[in-house]
């Protein structure tokens, strides 16, 4: 097991190479995946966070920090945040990486995850006389020595939504611990829809949602090495993910990357006292989601520099067609691209808000973020809507790479499918597969699922949004404006 750091991660390709070898449990179509890094399906996935540590030698500033931690510069995916800088940085970077992915680069789960915790350990100590942000600092100074991809583990199964972790008819719904040790504990049960856990060195468990005394043992927080003989992974499927197995590069629409979701079932795994960072201290479970859920709904912003690609290939597929400068076209690029800033706005916003905490990271503005979020769940949405209209039915009719390959129907779709003079058929038909590959394919996870799902569904949002309008103080607002007395309800007669 991965216990002792290797020598340091520094370039993507020394990532990759880091995650070979691992004789991981993982599973997709059925059968046992022996070498994950040499699966085509999976391999986008992996380039996808390759690129991050890329970013970190190309653009230091952008992609790395200065860590007190450590007192040294660490990937940004692994710092704490100790200015309102830090934070703004970080929405900088996810905005960069999207755009030069495509796709959904999965290590901001981690980053977020760290820095909930950080705060929330220091405030469970100070409740509890609990060890537990100590043993956490030297866990990420592990981390940010090795340089290593952190999973944040935190989507249960839910089994029966209504009902609460200790009331389900199959306790295993949600992760729990099943036996308690003077040296650790044992924990089992499920974690759905985890993003990059096959590309991550290491998991960070933790509960989903706000825990009532009675469900003490599902108030765990743990780190687990990924190649812990008790985890396998079944991985999910993505639409279209079976074109990369195809050979070609034109209809993958986006052959270098992509998205990788999987589900974690954690078999009675044996977790040392080291590595376990909350153990039945269920009043900070909502601390640590909220926390956690605020850090990373303003992290979507990650999906604006999706939108930057799909504006850029829309207004490619227009220029290509001979139509870019047509009004309605203008308007509608106009139209994205104010969708977008106004998720980017929300976003930066809730990081230029940041608040320092107890233990000295920064926290975004908890408002902004879950309005950053809520955006992410519509905007995409209607940004690829408009994307699809501008590219034309062909978007979901092309023919294959193959047939433009063919001796007989080649010549023939390089005749008819030609847009304006000067534009060559094949750049015509990679743009339409970028486009389909973000609207309707395998990267419209990574763009439209998990924007709408990814970090809470839109109602948790709502939520958070009606906690915090502070609807009251508006009304004072109004009331004074509109010169109605303080503390009076007038009733009609
Ligand atoms: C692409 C993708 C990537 C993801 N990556 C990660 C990851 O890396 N790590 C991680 O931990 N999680 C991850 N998630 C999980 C994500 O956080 C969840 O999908 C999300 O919280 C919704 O949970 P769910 O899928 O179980 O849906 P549900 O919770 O079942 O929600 C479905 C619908 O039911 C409603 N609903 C649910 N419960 C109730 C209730 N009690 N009362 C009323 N309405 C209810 C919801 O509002 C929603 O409309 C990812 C998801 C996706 C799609």
């Amino acid at each position: 097991m991965m216990t002792a750091p290797p020598t340091r991660i520094e370039s993507g390709v020394e990532y990759i190479e880091s995650l070979r070898g691992r004789k991981l449990r993982v599973y997709l179509f059925g059968e046992r995946v022996e070498e994950p890094v040499d699966h085509p399906m999976i391999r986008g996935s992996i380039n996808a966070v390759a690129r991050t540590y890329d970013l970190g030698i190309e653009q230091p500033d952008l992609a790395t920090a200065w860590s007190t931690l450590s007192n040294r510069r660490v990937n940004r995916f692994l710092h704490v945040t100790e200015s309102v800088d830090d934070v703004v940085g970080q929405n900088r970077m996810q905005r960069r990486l999207g755009q030069l992915t495509g796709t959904c680069f999965q290590r901001c789960v981690g980053m977020d995850a760290i820095n909930a915790l950080y705060s929330t350990t220091f405030e469970m100590d100070q409740a509890h006389a609990t060890p537990y942000h100590a043993r956490f600092r030297q866990f990420v100074i592990k981390m940010q020595e090795a340089n290593y991809v952190i999973g944040g583990a935190m989507t249960d199964p839910k089994g029966d939504r209504s009902k609460a972790p200790a009331d389900q008819t199959d306790p295993d719904m949600f992760v729990r611990i099943i036996e308690r040790r003077p040296d650790g504990v044992v924990i089992r049960g499920a974690k759905m829809h985890q993003t990059g856990c096959l590309n991550s060195h290491w998991i960070v468990v933790m509960p989903t949602m706000r825990l009532r005394a009675a469900d003490k043992d599902y108030a765990i927080v743990a780190a687990i090495p990924v190649d812990h003989p008790g985890l396998t992974f079944i991985y999910g499927r993505q639409s279209c993910d079976t074109r990369s197995m195809e050979g070609g590069d034109i209809d993958q629409g986006n052959a270098q990357f992509a998205g990788q979701e999987a589900m974690i079932l954690i078999d009675d795994v044996f977790v040392p006292n080291e590595l376990i960072f909350m153990n039945g201290e269920t009043d900070f479970a909502a601390m640590l989601v909220e926390r956690f859920t605020s850090y990373h709904r303003r992290s979507y912003v990650c999906k604006t520099g999706l939108g930057d690609v799909i504006i850029g290939a829309a207004a490619l597929a227009a220029d290509y067609n001979g139509v870019e400068k047509v009004s309605h076209v203008r308007d509608k690029l106009v139209e994205m691209a104010h969708l977008n800033e106004t998720i980017y706005g929300a976003g930066i916003a809730a990081s230029h808000e940041s608040q320092p905490t107890a233990a000295g990271n920064y926290q975004p503005d908890d408002l902004l973020a879950n309005v950053c979020k809520h955006n992410v769940t519509r905007f995409p949405y209607e940004i690829a809507r408009l994307a699809q209209d501008l590219a034309g039915g062909l978007v979901a009719t092309l023919p294959s790479e193959k047939d433009f390959k063919n001796p007989e129907t080649g010549p023939l779709l390089n005749k008819y499918l030609k847009g304006r003079d000067g534009v060559r058929v094949e750049d015509r038909a990679r743009i339409l597969r970028l486009i389909e590959n973000m609207t309707l394919g395998r990267n419209a996870v990574g763009y439209l699922t998990e924007s709408m799902h990814g970090a809470g569904s839109p109602q948790a949002q709502r939520i958070q949004i009606a906690r915090q309008m502070n609807l009251e103080a508006k009304k004072e607002m109004a009331k004074s404006l509109a010169g109605i007395p303080n503390n009076k309800t007038v009733t009609e007669s």
